[in-house]
């Protein structure tokens, strides 16, 4: 069935037609039903670079935000700064109708403008772990109205020695969040945080 079929705003179709989303990938299929239809569940969805994964949560998070919210309603976590950008892009596209602020936060670019960027109205932050925990610490980041974390490429967040600085970050969020988990493989280390981190999560594959 075709977007067009879907409970979803003016805003976010008019948005899908003009990037040419017409068709919803098998994990899109999956992934943004579920998160339309339910508010706090926990996904653990295994995908592949290409699978369409980043539109799979970038439209249902898209879809969910009140622009009239004043404070981070989703936070994403990728392993590297290029992903970071792209899905910065995507999300913005799949907004844009909606005005939604996206912003990405990554090292090698300077705190304080990222700093002031944030003061701004931002609906999602998307970014690498170190920068993300850098201003979570130094209260630059208010995740106070926090709904959703978004965990993208979590076995690569293993792969680069991320999964202490996710723990971290895990503990400065409010304990009522929805997590939502993409990865590839499930290393063993990836599982066992997956245990300790995760609420009775539906594990999905495309
Ligand atoms: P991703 O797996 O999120 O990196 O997406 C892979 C590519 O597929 C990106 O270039 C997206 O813009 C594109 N894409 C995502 N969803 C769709 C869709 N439903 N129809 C056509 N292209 C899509």
């Amino acid at each position: 069935k075709p977007f067009s079929t879907y409970l979803l705003s003016n805003e976010i179709k008019r948005a899908l037609s003009l990037l040419h989303y017409t068709k919803p990938t098998t994990i899109q299929q999956l992934v943004v039903p579920l998160l339309l239809d339910n508010e706090n569940q926990d996904i653990v969805v295994q995908s592949q670079t290409g699978s369409g994964k980043t539109a799979a949560y970038g439209i249902p998070l898209c879809e969910k935000i009140d622009w009239e919210e004043n404070k981070v309603h989703s936070l994403i976590l990728t392993p590297t700064r290029e992903l970071a950008a792209q899905v910065q892009g995507d999300l913005t596209a799949i907004g844009r109708f909606k005005r939604l602020q996206i912003k990405a936060i990554y090292g090698k670019q300077s705190f304080e403008k990222q700093k002031l960027s944030l003061k701004q109205k931002s609906h999602v932050v998307v970014g690498t772990p170190g920068r993300v925990l850098d201003h979570l610490q130094k209260g630059t980041l208010d995740v106070s109205k926090l709904q959703y974390l978004v965990i993208d490429e979590a076995d690569e967040l293993f792969n680069r020695g991320f999964l202490e600085q996710l723990e971290e970050i895990v503990e400065l969020l409010p304990k009522e969040r929805t997590h939502l988990l993409f990865s590839a493989t499930f290393p063993s280390e990836l599982e066992q945080l997956m245990e300790q981190m995760l609420n009775k999560p539906v594990y999905l594959t495309n």
